[in-house]
């Protein structure tokens, strides 16, 4: 069936310009001129998407999304704002609203497109643009797996994404991000390792004025997150310092917690993993993945200490649709690097089975495994798994996972 749009756009030109796109993609559009036509509308015609213009004769688009937003009849239905150009720090605020995106005057036809196919999708998808562990592997790029190391997004009803981690992932996904600044992101940062926090300076949506980004990660205060960053780019390291990023950037300290972030609720746990990390789940509808890029569980039947990490892990991730988890190891490779932080097939198939998952992503694969190491660890994974109802593969760069 047509996907319904309400387009609500008191410039006759303009709406007739974007009807056209949209009906000849096969969108069906209805359009309005008056908020009040929109609202009684919206509740009767339950729209997939609404378009409407930040400027309307008796109102604005950021009401618009309040009023929409605070409806529990309404306030899932995605809304993308339209702007002339100059109305940028209102756009901010009405994505703070819970607007979907902004667009400006419409100008590109594909941009539009592009923006209404992102805000219809309906389903939850963990995107993967990096899942090497340690150090990016140019010499992978080609292969299977991918050479960047460690960023994942979470696309959700609407079109909003949660990103984790910022490995050098991060700089693609950014340069994917086509639409119209100010935007907003909200990134949660497992840890501090060099390959989960390497694509930071290289997000190009950082040196945009007036876009907005959250960064979440453990530490004690939301100054030690921001002190960190500083030392990343200090002048022994980068070229440019910290003080060069124009877009407004907030720091928050987490610990294990859980906070909601859009329409998502995101827990914390404490990883076992040198330096403090945390794993991550993010629960959208009943729809749920969990993300634990640095994790060592110790292979069963050890102390009871090390089971009870096994334990706790399993706990968290407990029917999740999605297990990303850390699989850097072989067993004979584990063996020679046991505190190291990282996970072997073994320790990750009693957990999977544990939890009740339904899939896993084998995740931070080593920079010096081959397409064929990755696979060899896989197996081990699946020998020890003997359930044959957990879907299971290692994490392709460039993939984007239905949950
Ligand atoms: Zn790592
Ligand atoms: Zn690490």
């Amino acid at each position: 069936m047509d996907k319904k749009i309400l387009l609500i756009d008191s410039d006759s030109e303009q709406r007739k310009n974007i009807v056209r796109v949209l009906e000849t993609h096969g969108y069906a559009v209805k359009t309005m001129e008056t908020t009040n036509a929109l609202e009684r509308a919206t509740r009767v015609e339950h729209p997939d998407l609404i378009l409407c213009n930040m400027m309307l004769p008796d109102s604005d688009g950021v009401t618009v999304c309040r009023r929409l937003g605070s409806d529990a009849q309404t306030r899932c239905i995605p809304i993308i704002l339209l702007s002339e150009e100059d109305c940028d720090g209102q756009n901010l605020l009405a994505m703070e609203a819970g607007a979907t995106a902004h667009l400006a005057m419409f100008s590109a036809a594909e941009e539009l497109l592009q923006s209404v196919q992102t805000a219809l999708v309906d389903r939850v998808f963990a995107e993967v643009w990096g899942c090497r562990g340690s150090i990016p592997a140019p010499e992978r790029a080609t292969g299977r797996y991918g050479g960047n190391t460690t960023c994942i997004t979470v696309l959700m009803p609407g079109g909003h994404r949660i990103i984790l981690d910022a490995g050098t992932g991060l700089r693609l996904f950014g340069n994917s991000v086509h639409a119209t600044p100010p935007l907003l992101f909200h990134l949660c940062l497992s840890h501090f390792h060099w390959d989960h926090i390497q694509g930071i300076p290289f997000f190009k949506h950082l040196y945009v004025p007036n876009n907005e980004i959250i960064i979440y990660g453990p530490a004690d205060s939301d100054e030690a997150i921001y002190e960190r960053m500083q030392g990343q780019m200090g002048s022994d390291y980068f070229p440019i310092s910290i003080d060069a990023l124009q877009s407004s950037v907030r720091y928050v300290a987490i610990g294990e917690k859980s906070f909601d972030i859009l329409n998502a609720r995101v827990s914390t746990l404490r990883a076992n993993h040198p330096g403090p990390t945390v794993l991550y789940r993010v629960d959208v509808g009943d729809k749920s993945v969990v993300f634990a890029p640095d994790n060592e569980i110790p292979p069963p039947s050890t102390d009871p200490e090390l089971a009870d990490v096994a334990r706790r892990v399993a706990d968290f991730a407990q029917g999740a649709d999605l297990l990303i988890h850390d699989c850097m190891y072989s067993a004979a490779s584990y063996e020679s690097h046991r505190g190291w932080g990282h996970t072997a097939g073994a320790a990750l198939a009693a957990v999977a089975a544990e939890a009740q998952v339904q899939r896993v992503l084998l995740f931070h694969h080593s920079p010096d495994d081959d397409d064929g190491a990755v696979e060899a660890i896989h197996d081990e994974f699946r020998t020890a798994l003997r359930d044959d109802t957990i879907g299971s593969e290692p994490a392709r760069e460039g993939v984007c996972y239905a949950l």
